[in-house]
């Protein structure tokens, strides 16, 4: 049996005990490749659909898969992208498409397998690339800038500093500049680091001591990027460790690029040397797309996405969707999911229907219950559960989520969040509810788990 037919096979198996939104949120793009020395790799689309299949459905998966062969005995699974996998073989079918609500006709071209996976020693992620990238009025000086940055790395604009407010395409447009300078030149030295990683590393390295050889591994650095610098501010000792850092690379001509969601000037606690330093540089910022833009992002992430939506309901959405870029894909998502979830095409209407109750009136359909229900399905567990007092691994983290939706999205008080979870302290809902909006600052998976879990109410 070739693998492909194996994993179709195995879906259909799969599918018969997993309920049908789950299905679909949980194995659509994952994919099977050889089966070597017993072990078949499953891959999935994400890291956070990697965890999820291992956690809770590796037996289902194996289960599966050793009904169909004995050579199976085991998974390993692997974050990738195959471009023929079943489920998208199924949607290449006329019938299931239109049934899909998608209308345009797949390319027949059978691709191999993308990796789509974080390189361990640069840290950029190859799906950030200048391919993609909309220029607009909104972000074309910081896009000048990058252009320039790849010219003349080092020795133009150092540093090149880029703020904006979030979901608006820093962390793209930062990664792609790294991206673009390994594709120029490859083996040139570029990392990308978030700063709470950078701040973690210091950590530990000063901890363990080894300050030093931290050092030497950030001075080998042809091309440093940091972003969301404005973390560091937080501590004395963070800034100056960095300012020396910082100073190693400036005084060899090695290029540095910080995003920030703010300009230097605002950031409140950064010390004055950090700061003339980063105005030393040059400075763009990244403002919102108009209209205009925004049909044109859309435009470009249907395109390609292989996906057709009818130009009245990206009117639509390009109208009502005007906070940020991230956003505007979420909206997008959330329409293709939610037609491929009702068999329903997508048109202007339904487009409206999801678009208002989420952006305009989403409290008016929300109600704890049908909080407490979505959470409870998306992460497999009882309802009671999650309002009882057990201290499970498993279920703490849903549970803060759903405290975290209850006052985000419904504005309850404290203490009546935790009367709704089994009589808690209020100062316990205080808690859950602060540390999932931490986490949010910087855990992008978190983010799409909660959107997921959002979507969920939504549909159901
Ligand atoms: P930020 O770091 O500013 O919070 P991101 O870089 O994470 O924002 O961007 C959010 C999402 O929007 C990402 O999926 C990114 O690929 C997309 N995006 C941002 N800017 C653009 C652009 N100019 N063109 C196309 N997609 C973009
Ligand atoms: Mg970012």
């Amino acid at each position: 049996m070739e693998n492909n037919e194996l994993w179709q096979a195995a879906l259909a198996k799969i599918e018969l005990s997993v309920s049908k939104p789950s299905f679909l949120t949980w194995f659509q793009d994952t994919g099977i490749t050889a089966v070597q020395d017993g072990i078949a790799t499953v891959f999935v689309p994400n890291i956070f659909a990697k965890e999820w299949l291992q956690n809770k459905y590796h037996k289902t998966i194996l289960h599966a898969l050793r009904e169909l062969t004995t050579d199976v005995k085991d998974i390993t699974y692997a974050v990738g992208k195959l471009d023929n996998s079943p489920i998208q073989t199924l949607l290449r079918q006329p019938q299931k498409r239109k049934r899909f609500g998608l209308t345009d006709t797949p390319d027949d071209d059978t691709a191999p397998i993308k990796e789509l996976t974080v390189d361990p020693e640069t840290n950029l992620n190859p799906r950030y690339t200048f391919d993609h990238f909309v220029v607009g009025s909104f972000n074309e000086l910081a896009h000048a800038a990058a252009q320039s940055v790849i010219k003349n790395p080092g020795t133009g604009y150092n540093p090149l500093f880029v703020y904006g407010g979030v979901g608006l395409g820093k962390t793209h447009l930062v990664q792609a500049i790294g991206n673009e300078l390994l594709r120029q030149t490859p083996g040139v030295k570029v990392r990308y680091v978030p700063s709470e990683k950078y701040m973690t590393e210091v950590v530990d390295a000063l901890k363990n001591q080894e300050m030093n050889s931290l050092k030497e591994k950030y001075k080998a650095i042809d091309c440093l990027i940091i972003d969301d610098i404005q973390f560091i501010a937080r501590t004395e000792k963070m800034q100056e460790e960095f300012f020396h850092m910082f100073n190693a690379l400036y005084q060899k001509n090695r290029q540095i690029i910080i995003s920030s969601d703010r300009p230097p000037q605002a950031i409140a606690t950064l010390e004055e040397r950090l700061r003339s330093r980063f105005e030393g540089g040059m400075i763009a910022d990244i403002g919102l797309p108009d209209f205009e833009t925004r049909l044109l992002i859309l435009r470009t992430k249907t395109e390609t996405k292989k996906i057709t939506i009818p130009e009245k309901v990206l009117i639509y959405i390009a109208e009502n969707v005007k906070n940020n870029i991230r956003e505007l894909e979420g909206a997008l998502n959330r329409i293709v999911m939610a037609a491929k979830l009702s068999n329903a095409p997508i048109d202007e209407d339904a487009a409206k229907k999801i678009i208002t109750s989420h952006v305009n009136a989403p409290k008016k359909f929300l109600t704890a219950k049908k909080i407490l229900k979505a959470v409870s399905e998306f992460y497999d567990l009882d309802e009671k559960e999650l309002t009882a007092h057990s201290r499970k691994k498993d279920v703490v983290k849903p549970r803060q989520i759903a405290m975290y939706l209850m006052r985000e999205e419904l504005k309850f008080s404290y203490p009546s969040i935790g009367d709704r979870f089994g009589g808690r302290d209020h100062t316990t809902a205080i808690h859950s509810c602060e540390k999932i909006a931490e986490s949010l600052k910087t855990n992008t998976e978190l983010e799409e788990e909660i959107r997921m879990v959002k979507d969920r109410i939504l549909l159901g």
